[in-house]
């Protein structure tokens, strides 16, 4: 369980973040939703440890873990931009995580290929990124996340890239993938379709605050602000 307290972000003149209060659970998928700034990033970003929250604390399975470095945390997060290693082949790009943690030669094969297998890359193993699609890299980027079998993962808008069909596809792969792990999925999006169909609950962000939090239908049939109602475009 995952837990932010009062979490706030100033950045010099930036209230990004507002008073935060959320609870994850475990194994849920929940949908970080809302328009351009309101601050989802930043709560990612907190989440993974990559920033600090200016006030507020955050906790996971009850140990604080507010100052805690990204790689004592039992999280992995795929980026919007996927930040593959342009020059190392895809195996190694998959296995980078592994190898910089230290771990045998055959520790690091062996999983790189099972993770390989369960994402459909065996095929695409001695490319380099660049010669991939962007639904390829995506599941590469992806790929490289599962590989220390995290707990818990972050993803910012990772299908931003992909063309309409690509997005359809890998948002119906993600929900499997989810179905099939059993871990908690952390996604960020500012599309009301994909947090619609993906999600098992929503946090519905604007201007640094959580509006509401609920499945999919409890914010559709019971908005509690209008924000709310116009965002996900509920019926008056
Ligand atoms: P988008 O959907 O466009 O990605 P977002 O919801 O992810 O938006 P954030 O990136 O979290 O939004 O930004 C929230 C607010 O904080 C914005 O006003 C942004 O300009 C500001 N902000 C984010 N990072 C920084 C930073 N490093 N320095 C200053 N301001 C920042
Ligand atoms: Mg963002």
């Amino acid at each position: 369980v995952i837990e932010l307290c009062g979490v706030t972000k100033t950045f010099a003149d930036t209230n990004a973040l507002s008073a935060i209060d959320l609870t994850v659970h475990d194994g849920e998928f929940l949908v970080l939703l809302g328009p351009s700034g309101c601050g989802k990033s930043t709560l990612l970003r907190i989440l993974a440890g990559l920033e600090v929250p200016t006030t507020g604390s955050v906790r996971i399975d009850g140990t604080d873990v507010t100052t805690t470095p990204p790689r004592e945390r039992d999280i992995a997060m795929v980026f919007q931009s996927y930040a593959l290693y342009p020059h190392l082949s895809v195996a190694k790009n998959i296995g980078f995580p592994l190898r910089t943690a230290g771990l045998p030669r055959k520790t690091v094969a062996d999983t790189v290929a099972h993770v390989a297998e369960l994402l459909d890359l065996t095929p695409l193993l001695r490319r380099r990124p660049g010669q991939l699609s962007g639904g390829q890299r995506q599941r590469v980027a992806l790929a490289r996340a599962m590989v220390r079998e995290p707990g818990t993962f972050l993803m910012d808008e990772p299908l931003s890239n992909l063309d309409a069909r690509l997005r359809a596809v890998t948002r119906t792969e993600l929900i499997a993938l989810h179905a099939r792990l059993h871990k908690t999925f952390l996604y960020v999006t500012h599309d009301q379709v994909e947090a619609m169909t993906m999600a098992d609950r929503i946090a519905l962000l604007d201007k640094g605050r959580i509006e509401q939090v609920g499945t999919p239908t409890e914010l559709y049939d019971a908005p509690r602000t209008v924000f709310v109602a116009g965002f996900l475009g509920s019926p008056p």
